[in-house]
Parts: C-alpha cells; structure tokens; sequence
C-alpha cells in the first residue's frame, strides 16, 4: 500500500488535554485505542477501508501498546477473529462494508452471538446505502435482529461517535452481546472535533500475554444442546441488560420541543439531514433547537419499550423518520403502542418513501405532509415553497441544456492494465461469438460499462466461477468467468475454484494479476510482489511480471492442468489464448492468469521515482502515444475498442472533412494499449509512439538541433 497515512497516525497519538480534528471515521478508529481495545481486524472496503489501513500502517505504534492488527483475508475471518472475546475479557473490534461483508461474515457472526462474548466485541459497519453506495441495497439492521446483536446508529457528531465506540464496547459486555457500530457513507466522512482522551494499554495484550488458556466451558460452544439456552438467553437475559444499560446510560437522546403534542423518532445516523430539514419547515434552527420534540436512536436495537412509549404517550401523533425497506423499527414502535393501548397516531412509511437515501429534500417531503396534518400554517407554506423552488431550479437547469447532460459512467484509470484484456475479448468474441461472462467485484467490473458492456451477473466478491456453473451445462460455447487477484483470494479459490475442479466443469476462468486489491484502495495482498520486485519492475515501465508466482502455484496445488500466464497488454496474445481456451480439446477447467500491475499503483511509485531523476539533473524518458490526424479516417473503431478517457475526439482540422479525429489527450501514460489495438484489430495507421526526453545528454541535444535545422529548410518559406 503506497498511500501515506503518517498524518492520521499522528491523531491517533493525541490524549488528554488535546483536540482532535478530522473525519468521522479517523475518529472513530482514535476512539477503540482510548477504549482499551486489544485486538483489530476487518477486510477494507468503502466507506470504513480508512479504518483499517490506518492501523495497518501504525502496526508500530499499535505494538507499542500492544495492541494486535490483522487484516483478514475476508469478512469471515475477520468475525470469527471476535471469537478470542467469547472466553477472555478481551476488548475487539472488527470492521467492514456492509451489507455485503456482513452477508460473508454472517455464519461466524451466528456462531459468536449465541454463545455470547465476555469481552466487548465491536463490528464497525461501514452502511454503504443511498447515494454514493457502489453495492445492493439492504440493511445491517437485519442481521442485528436476526442474530441478537446490539445495532448503534450515532448520531453524526465526533463527540456522541466516539462516545458511542466506548459505549459499544460497555453495551456489549453488560449484556454479552456483540454489538455493531453502523456508520452511514455521510457519517464516516462528516468532519468535526472531539476532546481526545489518553489511549488505553488493554489490561491482556500481545506486551502482557495470558499464561493459561480458559478452562472448557462447554456453554462457550454454539452447538446443540447449549444453542437452545442460548436462544433463550437472548430474550430473559441479555436484551433486557441491553435495555437496562441503554437507559442507565442514555444512550438515545432527547430533544425537548415547544409542540410538545407531537414528535419525531429518528435513527441517530439520520438527525443531521432531519434537522436541517426541519429547518426548511421553520421548525428548528441550524444549531439543532426544535421545535417538535425528537427522539434520537443512537440505539436502533434493541429498542427499549419503556423508553418509547413514555415518549408517545400522550401525543396526538409520532413520526418515525426510519431509512430503508423493512421498516423494522416502525413495526416495533406500532406493536408496542398496541399492546400499551396508546391512541398516538403513528407514521412514518405513510409519508416516506420505503427504499433510497433520505436525503434533506425527501425527508421536508414528508414532515410537510406530516406537518400539514398536524400544524397547518406557515411552516407547510414554506416548505412548499421551498421544495418548489428546487424543482423550478432543476427545470430552468434542464431548459437550459438542449439536450440532457451524457450520463458519466465510471471507468478503468487511464492505462489500467485490465482494459486491455477487454479488448481482446471483444476481438475474440468476432471470431468464436459471443460468450456468456460471469463477471465478479472489482475494478474489472467496469468491463461492464461501455464501450464493452460485458458481464452477464454479478453475484459477488469472488463468486464469478461459481456463478457460471449452472449455466456451462446448458450453453453450447464454454463459458468465462472473470476475477481479480483480490476476490481470488477473498472467497473464489475455495468457492469458485475447488467447486469447478471438484465437479469436474469445462470452464474458462480469467484472472486478473493486478498485485492489490485495487478497487477497495490498492491493499496488498498475498500475492503483491515485494518491494525488490517492484523497484525491478520500475524503470522497465511494464507489469510486474512473474515476480510472485503465489496463484499459480495454488491452482497447480489444487490441480488445474490447462494454466497460461499472459501479460494483459499484448492484446494480441490475450486474445490468441482465450480463442485457445474456449477451442482447445481440454476439457476441464483451464484457467488464463493475465498479469499487469495496477496502473494506479505504478504511477503512485513511478511519479516520485522521476521527480527525483529530475530533480537532480538526470535523464529521463517517457513515452506518449498519440494520432496523425492527417491518417486518422474518423471510424473511431480504436476508441470503441480501447474507452481510455485520453484517447478521445477533436475537430478535423481539414476543413474538407467533417468528421472528428481522434486524439490522444495530454495525461496519457504510454501503456502501449492504442498502439496493441491498432495492430491487433487491424486499425488505420494513424498511431505514433513517442519518447519525451527530459534532461537529454549532449549528443542528444545536438541529434536534435540538426533534425530541427532540416525540417525549417524543407519547410516552405
Ligand atoms: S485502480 Fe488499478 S486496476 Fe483499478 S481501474 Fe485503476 S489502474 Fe485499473
Ligand atoms: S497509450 Fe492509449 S490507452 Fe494507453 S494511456 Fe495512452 S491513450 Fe490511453
């Protein structure tokens, strides 16, 4: 990992007495050192991948106080690393993207909270929903029901989220309950400031080891017939200390209101957007005074009956302000109200959408309406007109525009090594046809958008293999299933792979060596070549090429037979051997690892390795591709087949002709994919290669002054 993150490490060394500023999640990763927590793991992933690769980084100061950091090979690993607090009074945290790691991580999570934890287990849940999310759409939520594990929502304020890490850890332990810390997209990167507090040496650490193990416990099991009081447990035992620790503690907050008539109960995460939406209501003010009293759930589960109704009681009507589909909180909140015979009107679904972001403008939607029944009179008037005037904007916007504004899909880097395998598999596809493509999470899922548009399914990281194999049975042509290095070892040797050779399937399995996981913020992985491979790999300007053989040794253990190592570059190469998988007599599973280094990673290396030459005076060279537009005969076929944001279009110059030419934009990083393109597809030769010397040497300087006095006298006067 090339990123630097000595900044965030020094915030992690503040105490008593200092402040510290910054992101929410930063904050919270500052939070577990002061809560004395001993043990760290997780799999990185947005919006919480800061978490861990900070603390990957401070391995040195995490030794010092003893403190151990792993990062796991997937989300399972990392909850089953929870495990050490089922029997020592050992604080842990673990961290993830969910809804997908939970979903991997889901069986470890089962086996942990039935038998319950001693030490206070913490699983910081980075909520990637709504806006801005790059996975499905469902929640956390679901897990901590099923699973009876505490949900904490904070509120989106550095002092309530690291107030709620230490909380979380006290919750979790008064009630034997893991707990989970779920931190929406907009509260990991909300920026504030806390008063730090000194960091906590755990008590137990890797500087002051257990000198026995635990004695057998054989209710620390999550086997039968301990899990059937387990499950009792649960519901006399320790949902009923949460509750109690929830209100001893108060965990959720109140906000007092002068309606005090009505009132509105909020997942903490959500107050931030709820009260700047009262606001466009008149109804609170910027620091957060409102006028309709609130009920913050800091604690989203369990939810405390007592609490709840005492805030309904006696108030014409509720409104549960609950992001997402179900709506579990609400149902809870209308069951309880039942059974305590409450008349209090409630809402909440009724006048919020069910699925999508609340955002400010969809929550003032509904509490106008809300607000329409129950206070009639300006503060409806002037969210109408606000709401409206927001609609007027975007019409005027759109009028402006003749035409709507292009939609701006994301894309692979400039130079990614994984383009051009794309593009070898259109070229193949001419030749054998089309072919069914299971595709996977990664960067190679940007494959799917255009100009390749290829990728059937995805049914997640490191599921591509899997996924096809009840569709190579039925299809006529083999099919392929695509993978990065990442989601190879994350879940698709076992699952995909071990699955295939096992079943004895005739499929084609592409792997992508890019040396990281590259889309999750280029984290090493086991196969990243070391540090004497890639400054070898630097000044050659290619991939890192059969520098670490750690996959292809795995396949060869497991027992693949057809394996062919390819350099994703060569276009020509690529597509001759996946015409030779999808041909050959072998029938089984043949696999194509396509090695490149990620280009983003290589330039993250490249950049200050020539500044440096630069910088003092020696010479440098670097090559730019570019396009005669004399040549260029304006089919754009290149561009169709390559989708590099720098090779693009400009007006032809011959003013004869009105076709655009392409052109090769300034930011090009001289992968040599145009120039493969050109030569594998048979393209116009319209491309050149080009050296740009920096500090050339003497006879290079006089070479130039003399091609340059040549080309002037040829030139017409
Ligand atoms: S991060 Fe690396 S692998 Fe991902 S698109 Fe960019 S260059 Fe390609
Ligand atoms: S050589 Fe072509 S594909 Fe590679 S970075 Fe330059 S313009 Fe993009």
């Amino acid at each position: 990992m090339e990123v630097s993150f000595s900044k965030e490490i020094e915030s992690l060394r503040l105490g008593a007495g200092d402040t510290f500023h910054g992101e929410g999640i930063l904050a919270i990763t500052k939070a577990l050192l002061q809560s004395g927590v001993a043990y760290i793991g997780g799999y990185q992933g947005a919006p919480v991948s800061h978490l861990l690769d900070v603390m990957v980084q401070a391995r040195p100061y995490m030794d010092e106080l003893g403190v151990h950091v792993e990062a796991c090979s997937n989300e399972a690993s990392a909850a089953a690393m929870l495990g050490a607090s089922i029997h020592y009074p050992l604080r842990g945290a673990v961290t993830w993207k969910s809804i997908v790691g939970t979903n991997v991580a889901a069986d470890a999570l089962s086996n942990l909270s039935s038998p319950g934890v001693t030490g206070g287990a913490l699983i910081v849940v980075g909520e990637d929903y709504g806006e801005g999310a790059s996975v499905i759409q469902e929640r956390t939520h679901a897990f901590a029901l099923k699973s009876s594990m505490c949900l904490l929502d904070p509120r989106p304020d550095l002092e309530v989220m690291t107030r709620m890490v230490e909380q979380g850890f006290c919750l979790s332990e008064a009630s034997n309950m893991p707990t989970i810390l779920e931190l929406r997209i907009r509260a990991c990167h909300v920026r504030g400031s806390f008063a730090a507090r000194d960091n906590r040496p755990p008590a137990i650490s890797t500087r002051a080891l257990m000198e026995n193990p635990a004695v057998f416990d054989y209710m620390r099991l999550a086997h039968p017939p301990v899990t059937f009081r387990h499950e009792k447990l649960k519901t006399e035992q320790r949902i009923p200390a949460a509750r109690r620790y929830i209100v001893e503690n108060k965990l959720n907050e109140l906000f007092a209101g002068r309606h005090d008539d009505l009132g509105v109960i909020v997942q903490g995460g959500l107050y931030n957007a709820l009260v700047r939406s009262l606001q466009q209501l008149g109804l609170a003010d910027a620091f957060g005074d409102t006028e309709i009293p609130l009920l913050v759930l800091n604690v989203t589960y369990p939810l405390v009956p007592e609490q709840v109704a005492d805030f309904c009681a006696g108030k014409r009507a509720v409104l549960v302000v609950e992001e997402g589909q179900p709506e579990f909180i609400e149902q809870e909140i209308a069951t309880l109200l039942r059974r305590r015979d409450l008349q209090t009107k409630l809402h909440g679904k009724d006048l919020l959408p069910s699925g999508g972001e609340y955002t400010v403008e969809v929550l003032a939607t509904g509490l106008t309406q809300f607000a329409a029944s129950y206070l009639p009179g300006p503060a409806t008037e002037d969210a109408r007109r606000w709401l409206a005037g927001n609609q007027e904007r975007r019409q005027a916007a759109a009028a402006v525009l003749e035409q709507p504004l292009p939609a701006r899909p994301p894309g692979f880097c400039i130079g990614c090594p994984e383009r051009p395998v794309f593009s070898a598999l259109k070229l193949a596809q001419q030749q054998i046809g089309n072919v069914h493509i299971a595709a996977d999470i990664g960067c190679h899922a940007f494959g799917t958008f255009e100009p390749f548009s290829m990728g059937h399914s995805i049914l997640g990281y490191g599921m591509s293999l899997a996924s096809r194999a009840g569709v190579s049975p039925m299809m006529q042509r083999r099919t392929l299933a695509i993978m990065g290095d990442g989601g190879f070892w994350h879940n698709g040797l076992l699952t995909g792979v071990q699955s295939a050779l096992f079943n004895g399937d005739d499929a084609v399995l592409l792997i992508f060596k890019n040396g990281y996981t590259s889309a999750t913020g280029t984290q090493e992985i086991l196969s990243t070549p070391d540090e004497g491979a890639k400054s070898r790999a630097s000044d050659k300007g290619r991939s890192l090429a059969h520098t670490n053989q750690t996959i292809e040794a795995a396949l060869k253990g497991l027992g693949v037979q057809w394996l062919r190592t390819v350099h994703t570059y060569e276009v020509g190469k690529v597509r001759a051997t996946l015409i030779d998988a999808f041909t050959s007599e072998f029938n089984g599973l043949k696999v194509i690892v396509a090695e490149g280094e990620c280009q983003l990673e290589r330039q993250r290396r490249l950049k200050p390795w020539l500044a440096s030459l630069l910088h003092k005076g020696e010479r440098v060279v670097r090559v730019k591709y570019g396009v005669d537009e004399d040549v260029c005969n304006g089919d754009h076929a290149c561009i169709r087949l390559s989708g590099c944001p720098t090779l693009t279009l400009k007006d032809n110059p011959d003013p004869l002709k009105v076709d655009p030419v392409a052109t090769v934009i300034d930011g090009c990083v001289g992968c040599g994919l145009c120039g493969e393109n050109a030569h594998a597809a048979t393209l116009c030769p319209s491309f050149y290669r080009a050296e740009v010397v920096q500090n050339p040497r003497w006879h290079e300087r006089l070479l130039h002054t003399f091609r340059s006095a040549i080309v002037r006298a040829l030139q017409p006067a």
